[in-house]
């Protein structure tokens, strides 16, 4: 049977820097189901596409070299998810119970037939609650809000890390405190908080629990 490991956790948290890495060194796929999300957010800002028809988006993970490419019916889509107004209404798009599960249904259908490495927030409670090892992933609140920072400044200099960091509190919040499946953390998970841990330290700790 194939192999899944779960890792939920919250914005910034180093959940796909980590996942992707695990993958590469197990032989796994890798899939970040924020992505799908985004490909909704995305759909039904620019294409006013309605919860019936993000379900027909064909949606597919590649794994190329080092990267994961995204498609959406057919169009390679990444460097669009990452867009501010993608992640203003991103939380808000997630939370809706009918977008979620038309989701759930597809992340069973990606990472079913394939060893994988999933990561998201209600991955190892309610996509996978049977899977072989379930990881969630934390950091304090600055230490995210500092990683984010750092990705930001460049091309958002007017930012400053107080804002990001509300940023971060209320996108916490609202995973939290959504009422379809919110973020939990999972009964049987490893709790892993990697506030002082770097990407390479914090796989090297998951596959600790996977040996
Ligand atoms: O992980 P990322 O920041 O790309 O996820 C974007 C948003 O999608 C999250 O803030 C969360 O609201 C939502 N999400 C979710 N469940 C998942 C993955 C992401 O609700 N499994």
């Amino acid at each position: 049977m194939n192999q899944i490991i779960t890792i939920d956790g919250p914005v910034s948290s180093g959940k796909n820097s980590v996942g992707h890495l695990l993958a590469r060194k197990l032989g796994y796929h890798f899939i970040d189901t924020g992505s799908i999300y985004r490909i909704y957010t995305l759909y039904s800002l620019e294409k006013n596409y309605l919860v019936s028809d993000l379900e027909k988006i064909d949606i597919r993970f590649k794994t190329k070299s080092h990267d994961t490419l995204i498609y959406a019916d057919g169009i390679e889509i990444n460097n669009r998810l990452h867009e501010p107004k993608v992640t203003e209404f991103v939380s808000k798009i997630a939370a809706n119970p009918e977008i979620r599960s038309i989701s759930k249904r597809i992340q069973r259908q990606i990472g079913k037939p394939q060893n994988t490495v999933m990561t998201g927030r209600d991955i190892g409670t309610e996509i996978f609650p049977d899977a072989s090892l379930k990881i969630f992933l934390t950091a304090s609140p600055e230490v995210r809000a500092k990683r984010r920072y750092e990705q930001l400044k460049k091309t958002k200099p007017e930012l400053t890390l107080m804002d990001v960091l509300n940023q971060i509190r209320e996108r916490d919040k609202m995973d939290t405190e959504r009422e379809a499946s919110p973020m939990r953390i999972p009964e049987d998970a490893i709790i892993l908080d990697n506030s002082y841990l770097n990407v390479e330290q914090t796989v090297e700790k998951i596959l600790e629990h996977y040996k």
